[in-house]
């Protein structure tokens, strides 16, 4: 029952039925994935310690980092603000073992003189990953950021470089030749076109709406501006080995209210497609 049909009985049993609305999940609740939601009038979806906006008609999307905790609590606050909370279950994914070899030593253990740009590195990404424009550019869908290519990394792996235990992956790398055009996966806002960074190298950061970004790094060249509005499919760069890297390859990356995720679950991402009512 929608609020409008029983808005002809009386006000104050339309504003109590508005909160009585399924809520609907559409995606794979399992680490490393993106999902979108709809409730009518939420506000904001609170996710662990995490609080996400809702659209103004109640459309939001959530992301589950890659050690997301099994059970989670999901929290909506309506615009009227009263909550509403639901126990949810988060699958466990499988990530692989990475062993990476011939990595220049100085990447691996950086030196001294390399932290004041390291720290610049962590920064401008930060800042850039912390836009906060609202319109929904993620609503369309996103597509592969390059035609063919070999994936050499997947998200998520443990990685082992010339033996030494590192941080995990935090994108997903596509081996690719040297200057192979580099696409926009959705619409965007480019958010960040700079470098070389250490780790990085030359980077484009696109904003999509509502804290969700994508990362595009160790490029060899970049085609757009800081503030540029970028088309899904737009060329926005071209690829290289800049940075940490042991050759030519893309290192695609994404993030959402600062929770890294696994940019092939972009690819799954239908807003109409395995929904679920809650
Ligand atoms: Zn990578």
């Amino acid at each position: 029952m929608t609020c409008k049909a029983i808005y002809l009985i009386g006000f104050s049993l339309c504003l109590s039925a508005q909160n009585a609305s399924a809520l609907t999940l559409c995606g794979k609740l399992a680490q490393g994935e993106l999902i979108s939601g709809h409730e009518t009038n939420a506000h904001t979806i609170k996710l662990g310690t995490k609080e996400y906006q809702a659209t103004p008609d109640g459309n939001f999307i959530l992301a589950f980092g890659r050690d997301e905790k099994a059970a989670q609590k999901l929290t909506i606050t309506y615009k009227d603000g009263t909550k509403k909370s639901w126990d949810i279950k988060v699958a466990p994914t499988q990530w692989d073992i990475q062993n990476i070899k011939g990595v220049p030593p100085k990447k691996v253990n950086p030196p001294a003189s390399a932290q004041k740009a390291i720290q610049k590195e962590r920064t401008d990404l930060g800042k850039a990953l912390s836009a906060q424009s609202t319109t929904p550019l993620w609503k369309n869908g996103f597509i592969r950021p390059l035609e063919g290519g070999r994936i050499s990394g997947t998200f998520g792996g443990q990685r082992i470089m010339n033996g030494q235990k590192m941080n995990s992956h935090q994108g997903l790398d596509i081996a690719t030749p040297m200057k192979t055009p580099i696409k926009a996966s959705a619409d965007g806002i480019v958010t960040l076109n700079e470098g070389p960074y250490f780790y990085s190298g030359t980077m484009v950061v696109l904003d999509h709406g509502q804290n969700l970004s994508t990362i595009y790094a160790h490029l060899d060249s970049v085609a757009v501006k800081q503030g540029q509005h970028v088309h899904k499919g737009d060329i926005i760069a071209y690829s290289g080995k800049s940075g940490r890297a042991t050759g030519p390859h893309l290192h695609w990356g994404a993030s959402l209210n600062g929770v890294r995720f696994n940019p092939q679950s972009l690819l799954r991402f239908d807003i109409n497609k395995n929904c679920a009512n809650l």
